[in-house]
């Protein structure tokens, strides 16, 4: 469908294809006629927020949100700085941390410009370079049958397209990554970093930080200062269970980040994003809470689902990877009949895979036994 308005429309806006999220609970409540949906398909913290924020957000509400939020994000940046022990001058804060996504696109790419990221990556990474009119350079992800890291990044195919283009502004890397939870050392991402020319920005994308073994951890916040050009990219939609309200940030150099708010609408956070992710930031036992879960469900997910005879990625996030080895369509409408939605991963070129977020022990339950009915 094309209208005489098209014409003027920018031609990577027009060649886009929206991000289709996981379907919201209401919805297929609304279709189906049912009443208890569980839904682990958006890798949100089953626990939700903690309960000091939820008692300061019902505080906030009684407030004045006739005002304008705090532009500058005063007191958040302050929190962060000292939760990082960086400058506030390093931090910028966005609306979640796709916010951030995008402004480094709209900084970095355009036409005559390409961004460098992994087959099987995040969604966004490939929309937002779509929409800058820049171009996608996919490198080839680990093998299938790779020992570590099944379909997750190869760092050293990201170094040999670099040393082969010099068009490229801007390398995209989750660690770990979404949909597969593979995760990569720290070592590994700061020896490729070391073969990055300094003009090319990397965006690193920690969104699930929080749920790596400490073992895998790296502090990129240590690499700054000898790689500025180097974003590291936080949220507190995943383990700190904000997904609703949107706040992310960036650590990066005080010049980018003098960019990055450039380019940031001036209001980006709203008052009650700003205040809950101070209060999140602070209740580190909540998020101590979630990680425990996750990582009890996660191996409990993974073991019933072997026991089924499938194989699941190894997972250093809060979701896994389910290979069926046939085509995961039907298992995705069969568990949505059944009022279970997970995500399919056709988009990510993995077809027989399903992407299981980890819930509660009551909503995994209710995910095995719909799956095991559908495998009977
Ligand atoms: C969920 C996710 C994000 C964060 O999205 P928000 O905009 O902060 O909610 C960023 N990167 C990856 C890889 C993710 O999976």
């Amino acid at each position: 469908m094309t209208a005489a308005t098209d014409r003027f429309a920018l031609p990577g806006i027009l060649k886009l294809q929206p991000y289709s999220p996981g379907m919201p609970i209401d919805e297929l409540q609304r279709r189906l006629g049912l009443s208890n949906v569980v839904k682990l398909a958006s890798n949100e913290n089953p626990l939700g927020p903690s309960p000091q924020v939820r008692a300061v957000l019902a505080d906030a509400v009684q407030g004045n949100l006739a005002l304008y939020p705090d532009g500058s994000g005063y007191a958040l940046k302050r929190a962060l700085s000292t939760y990082h022990d960086i400058a506030p001058e390093c931090i910028t804060l966005g609306n979640g941390s796709n916010d951030l996504l995008e402004f480094l696109s709209r900084i970095f790419l355009g036409p005559g410009r390409a961004a460098l990221f992994s087959a099987h990556a995040f969604a966004v990474y490939a929309l937002a370079t779509q929409a800058q009119d820049a171009e996608a350079v996919v490198a080839p992800s680990l093998p299938a049958d790779h020992p570590d890291a099944p379909y997750g990044h190869d760092l050293a195919a990201f170094s040999r397209v670099l040393a082969q283009r010099d068009d490229i502004s801007l390398v995209f890397i989750a660690n770990p990554n979404n949909p597969t939870g593979t995760s990569l050392s720290a070592e590994a991402v700061e020896a490729f970093l070391a073969t990055v020319p300094p003009h090319v920005v990397v965006a690193y994308d920690e969104a699930y930080f929080d749920y790596m073994a400490p073992a895998h951890r790296g502090d990129a916040t240590q690499w700054l200062t000898r790689f500025p050009n180097v974003v590291i990219c936080r949220t507190f939609s995943k383990a700190y269970g904000l997904a609703g309200l949107r706040a992310g940030y960036s650590l990066s150099s005080p010049r980018i980040a003098d960019l990055l708010n450039r380019v940031r609408q001036p209001f980006n956070l709203n008052s009650l994003a700003l205040l809950a992710a101070e209060h999140a930031l602070a209740d580190q036992e909540h998020v101590g809470e979630s990680v425990t879960l996750n990582i009890r469900e996660r191996g409990r997910l993974t073991d019933a689902c072997e026991a089924l005879g499938l194989r699941v990625l190894p997972s250093q996030a809060n979701f896994i990877a389910i290979d069926f080895g046939r085509d995961a369509a039907p298992l995705q409408q069969g568990l949505l009949e059944q009022g279970v939605i997970v995500r399919p991963m056709a988009s990510y070129d993995m077809p027989t895979f399903l992407r299981v977020s980890v819930g509660t022990e009551r909503e995994n339950d209710r995910f095995l036994s719909a799956l095991e009915t559908l495998l009977a």
